[in-house]
Formats: C-alpha cells, structure tokens, sequence
C-alpha cells in the first residue's frame, strides 16, 4: 500500500482514539461508604434511646443466590449495630403459616422492618404476601401503599436498587433534569419505581422518561436517543456500544450468572457489554461493585428510618 495512503489510514485511526471519551466507572462502594457513615451516629442515637433497628428477612426455600442476598444483608446489619433476623421456611411452606408470621412480625415492636426474599416459590402468590407486610414497616417499598405514594411524589420507603440508583447519579453529580432517561425492564422492583422517581419533579429527577421491554418494538431506536440508560432486563450483556449515543450515562441493574471454567463455575455479569461501550459511553456502573452495594445499602437506610418514625410515635403517644 502506498505510504500515504497508510498515513492516511494511521491519522484516521488516531482521530478516532483522540475523539474517545474516557468513560468512568460509577463505582457503588465509595457511594455506599458515605451513606453508611452517615447513618452511624442516627443509629447511636437510636441505640442510647435503647432502640436497636431491626429487620425480619422471611426466606422461603432455599434458592442458593437468595441465601447468599439475605447473608449479606445480614452482615451488613450487624456491622452498623443493627439486628437482623432471618426466618427460613420450608419451600413447601403454605400461604397460612407465610401469612401468619408476617402478622406476628407487624405486631412485634422490636421489628422495624420486614423483607420477604423474592422469587418465592411457584405456589405462593407474591402479591399475596408482599400485600401483608405492614406499609410502616415494608422496608423494600413494595406494598401498593407505598408505591401509591411514590407514584404521588409523597414517598416514604422507596424500593431499594431505584434508591440507590438516585444515590449513584447524585454522587457521582450526573445531570438527571431535563434529560432523557430510558429504561429496559418495567419490574415492580425496578423498572417501574425508577420510573417514578426519574419522572417526578425533585431535584434527582425531572427526567423525560422511556420505559422499554419485551413489547418496544426497536430498542436500539430508543437507546440510542437516551442520555441515561438503566439497563434492568435480566438479559446478559443486551446493550452494546452499537446501541448508544456518545456521553450517555448508563446504570446497569442487571446480575446475571454466566457458566464459566473458574472455580466456582460462573461469574457474574450485567445487562450491559461494558468493554463495548467504553469510550462512547461519559460513564456506567461497573457488575458486580456498581449497583450492588447500593441496594443494601439503602435497605439499611429504610430500616434505620422506620426505627426513627417509631420512636416519634412512642414519643408522641407519651
Ligand atoms: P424481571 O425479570 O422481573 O423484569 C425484567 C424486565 O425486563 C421485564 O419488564 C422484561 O419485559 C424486560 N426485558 C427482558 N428482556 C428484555 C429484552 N430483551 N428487551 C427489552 N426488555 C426486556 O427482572 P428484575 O427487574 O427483577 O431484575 C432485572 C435485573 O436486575 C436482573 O438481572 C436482576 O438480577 C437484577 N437486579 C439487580 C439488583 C441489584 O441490587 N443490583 C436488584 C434487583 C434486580 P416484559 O415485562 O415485557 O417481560
């Protein structure tokens, strides 16, 4: 090939290196660090009040990375001198014996909040149990109650990973107002509360928001126009560099088990090729460390919370 038309090609190539953006990676730890240090002297004082904040995790059967979920849960309880208790039930467990512990632990005024691990087995109807948890303790934000007051910008618990998600672009001062946000997944856990929050008019939110899933016809059509993406379908490594825009922010939600030849036989991935966009992206959370953490993180926030709002009631009452 003539040398200039390799000059040529060598000067294109190092526009296109040049014209890259180094993307960041919104890391999940140093976000949660802070909001964890923050609850410490809120706990202190709960605790000199002889209130130790206290959440009941109700796990039915004994899927393997539920285990997991709740054990860390766990530790993270103990470390912030909260309590955690974990009520195992048989998978076989019926909608009674499910409904009846969750009426004890409404009544148990030690307990501030209670989470019920999800998925639960085939038999048990989710709406059914999640709808008995009592609104002033659903920690997860999943009661209608709750995620009717969400709705109306009036939120009280906010279902965690959204939370968190708000907590991510807050530190790490990404723009959410007056851009466009889109989301895939529309989940009760996910997709539709982050919905709610990006489109309400608070100071994290004011987005113009898209909500994909199975039934968007082009989703390329839409991820390419957003500014933020949250990626929360549960479908490994679906958003690829050839799906965004330059500078978008994305948020990947996604946690999905991928076999590999390590010792343990899998690893964990997101809903977003990382490696692809790298470069065009202005940033994305990393999987695992990016969202993770966070959705402990603000389950400790709702939990501590809950303890506060009891206090003032008992405080009121006397
Ligand atoms: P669900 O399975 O409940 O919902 C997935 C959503 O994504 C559905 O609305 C589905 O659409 C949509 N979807 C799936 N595939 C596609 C596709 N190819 N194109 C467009 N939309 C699609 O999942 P969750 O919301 O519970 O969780 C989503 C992911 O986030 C999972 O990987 C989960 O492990 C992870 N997760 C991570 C958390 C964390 O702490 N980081 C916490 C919670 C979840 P449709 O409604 O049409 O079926």
């Amino acid at each position: 090939m003539p040398l200039r038309n390799l000059l040529k090609i060598e000067s294109m190539i190092l526009r296109k290196v040049k014209s890259k953006v180094e993307t960041l990676l919104l890391k999940g730890m140093p976000v949660s660090d802070t909001i964890r240090s923050g609850l410490e002297p809120r706990v202190k004082s709960l605790n000199e009040d002889g209130i130790v904040p206290q959440l009941a995790a109700i796990i039915i059967g004994d899927d393997p990375a539920s285990q997991v979920y709740v054990r860390n849960k766990s530790r993270a309880f103990d470390k912030l001198d909260c309590k955690s208790h974990t009520y195992q039930l048989e998978a076989d467990s019926n909608k009674q014996d499910v409904l009846a512990l969750i009426d004890t632990l409404n009544h148990d005024e030690e307990v501030h909040g209670i989470l019920i691990q999800l998925p639960l087995p085939g038999h048990l109807d989710s709406k059914t149990i999640l709808h008995a948890v009592s609104p002033e303790k659903d920690v997860d934000g999943f009661h209608p109650e709750n995620l009717g007051l969400l709705l109306e910008g009036n939120p009280i618990f906010i279902p965690c990973t959204p939370h968190g998600i708000l907590e991510i672009l807050k530190y790490y001062e990404i723009c959410v107002s007056g851009r466009h946000a889109v989301i895939v997944g529309r989940s009760n856990i996910v997709g539709k509360p982050m919905f709610a929050l990006l489109a309400q008019k608070f100071e994290m939110g004011n987005a113009t928001v898209t909500i994909c899933h199975t039934g968007t016809k082009d989703l390329t059509a839409h991820t390419k126009q957003a500014d933020i993406i949250i990626a929360a379908a549960g479908s490994p490594n679906m958003i690829t560099g050839d799906m965004i825009k330059a500078g978008v922010d994305i948020i990947d939600v996604g946690i999905n088990r991928v076999n590999d030849d390590s010792e343990k036989g899998y690893k964990l991935i997101g809903d977003v090729n990382t490696e692809s966009v790298m470069g065009i992206a202005n940033s994305v959370t990393p999987v695992p460390g990016g969202v993770g953490p966070m959705t402990i993180t603000m389950l400790l926030v709702n939990t501590v919370m809950s303890a506060e709002k009891n206090r003032e009631l008992i405080a009121c009452q006397s």
